[in-house]
C-alpha cells in the first residue's frame, strides 16, 4: 500500500526493535498519503477494479480487503502491533474482552471437551462458561489458581484447555505460568492466559510456554476508559481457526476502537510503569495504616505470590486490594467518603477507581464461594490511576479517619 512514503523505513523489521519501539513503530504500513500518524479506515466494505477482480478476491485467489467483518487495515495494524508486543505469531482483535474468550472456546473446542479454569477468573468468564458453553456439551472444572496439585488432579482424558488469569482479581494471587504450561503440554491441552491485568509490558505469557493470550483491550490497552475491545494472540495455526469463527460469527473489533487501541499501545509502557509505581506507593502506605488490617498486592514482599510475580512479571501492576478494620459498614464508609476516586467496577484507567468487590464485581458468587476466594465484606479494591499519589492517599484518608 505504500506509495510516496519512504518505503525503506516502512520495511524496517519489527523483530529487531526493543519493546518501546515495537509499541510505537511496528504493525503499520503508511498509505500513499504519507500520513505520519496511523490512518483510521472507517469503511465497512471495499471496491474492486473489475468483476473479474471481485471474483478473485471472493475466491481467495487474491488476498485483500473485501468487507470489514473479514478484514480492515486499522484493525490489522492493531493486531500486528499487539502480536509483536506479546511475542506471538498472530493476533486477532474482537469486539470486547468477553468476545475474545468466547472466540477461543468456540473456535478451538467441541462437544465432549473439558476445560480446567482458575476459580477467580473474571466474573463474566465464569457466567459464560457455566450458563452457555456447557449447553454445547463442554465440561468445566474450577481449581484454585495457585494450587498446582489441584490443576493436575482436575485433568481428565478429554481436557483440552487450561484457562487462568494472573494476577487474580481482586486478591493479586499469582499463577506459575511455567508449571501450568508444562502441565498443559504433558496433557495435550492448550494453556490460555488472560493477560489483562499485566499487559505485554509487564508479563508475556507466551514466553513462559502459554499457547494463547487473551485481552480485554477495554482496560489498560486503551487506558482511558473510552472503548470496548479485546484480542487473542498465539500461533498462526490456532489464530487462523479464530479468524474463521470471527468472519462467520461477527464479534469483530470496530475500526474506530482499533485506532484508539493502536494509539494506546504507543503509551502503554510508560503508563504501566506509572500505574505500578503509584500502586506500589499506595500499597506501602496502606500496609502501615492503623485502620487497614491487610493489603493484597503482589509487589509487597509479604504477599505469597511475590517471588513468583518477580520472576514472571517486570512489575506488579495497578490493582491494590485491602481490608479495613470492621465489616461492610466500614468499607462502604471509606468508599463513600472519597471525593475524587471514581466509584466504578472498571479498571485500567488514568482515573483511580474504587469498588466493594463483595457486593459488586463478586456479588454473584455464593457466600461460600466468596469466603473460599477470601473476598470479605471489609475488602476494598482500588485500581490505581495516574493522579498524584498524595491526592489518592488523601482521598482514602477521608474515610479511614471516620472508621
Ligand atoms: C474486563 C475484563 C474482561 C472482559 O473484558 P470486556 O472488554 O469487558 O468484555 C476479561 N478479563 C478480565 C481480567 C477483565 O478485567
Amino acid at each position: 500500500m505504500s506509495g510516496n512514503s519512504d518505503n525503506k523505513k516502512d520495511a524496517l523489521k519489527s523483530e529487531a526493535f526493543g519493546q518501546a519501539t515495537t509499541a510505537i513503530r511496528s504493525g503499520y504500513q503508511r498509505t500513499h498519503e504519507a500520513e505520519h500518524s496511523e490512518a483510521l479506515f472507517l469503511t465497512s466494505s471495499y471496491i474492486f477494479d473489475s468483476a473479474e477482480m471481485a471474483a478473485k478476491y471472493f475466491s481467495n485467489e487474491v488476498q485483500g480487503n473485501v468487507y470489514s467483518r473479514y478484514s480492515n487495515p486499522t484493525v490489522r495494524a492493531f493486531e500486528e502491533r499487539l502480536a509483536a508486543m506479546e511475542g506471538g505469531e498472530q493476533a486477532v482483535a474482537t469486539s470486547s474482552g468477553m468476545a475474545a474468550t468466547l472466540s477461543v472456546v468456540m473456535a478451538l473446542l467441541q462437544s465432549g471437551d473439558h476445560i480446567v479454569c482458575s476459580r477467580d477468573v473474571f466474573g463474566s468468564t465464569r457466567v459464560m462458561l457455566n450458563n452457555y458453553i456447557v449447553k454445547f456439551g463442554v465440561e468445566v472444572s474450577y481449581v484454585a489458581l495457585t494450587d498446582l496439585d489441584a490443576w493436575q488432579q482436575a485433568i481428565q482424558p478429554n481436557t483440552k484447555m487450561l484457562f487462568c488469569e494472573t494476577p487474580s482479581n481482586p486478591m493479586s494471587e499469582v499463577a506459575d505460568l511455567e508449571a501450568l504450561s508444562a502441565l498443559a503440554k504433558s496433557s495435550g491441552a492448550l494453556l490460555v492466559v488472560d493477560n489483562c491485568f499485566c499487559t505485554p509490558v509487564l508479563q508475556k505469557p507466551l514466553d513462559w510456554g502459554a499457547d494463547i493470550v487473551v485481552h480485554s483491550a477495554t482496560k489498560y490497552l486503551d487506558g482511558q476508559g473510552r472503548c470496548l475491545g479485546g484480542a487473542v494472540v498465539g500461533r498462526s495455526e490456532l489464530m487462523e481457526k479464530l479468524v474463521g469463527f470471527l468472519r462467520a460469527a461477527g464479534p469483530t473489533m470496530s475500526p474506530f476502537n482499533a485506532w484508539v487501541f493502536l494509539k494506546g499501545l504507543e503509551t502503554l509502557r510508560i503508563r504501566m510503569q506509572a500505574h505500578s509505581a503509584n500502586a506500589a506507593q499506595l500499597a506501602a502506605w496502606l500496609s502501615a495504616h492503623p485502620k487497614v488490617t491487610k493489603v493484597f498486592y503482589a509487589g509487597l514482599e509479604s504477599h505469597p505470590g511475590h517471588s513468583l510475580a518477580k520472576k514472571q512479571q517486570s512489575d506488579f501492576g495497578g490493582v491494590v486490594s485491602f481490608c479495613v478494620n470492621g465489616g461492610r459498614e466500614q468499607a462502604w464508609k471509606v468508599i463513600d467518603s472519597t471525593r475524587m476516586l471514581s466509584l466504578t467496577a472498571n479498571l485500567g484507567d488514568t482515573k483511580t477507581t474504587i469498588v466493594h468487590p463483595a457486593t459488586t464485581t463478586h456479588g454473584r458468587l455464593s457466600d461460600a464461594e466468596r469466603e473460599q476466594a477470601g473476598i470479605g465484606e471489609n475488602l476494598i479494591r482500588v485500581a490505581v490511576g495516574l493522579e498524584d499519589i498524595d491526592d489518592i492517599k488523601n482521598d482514602l484518608q477521608l474515610g479511614l479517619d471516620l472508621i
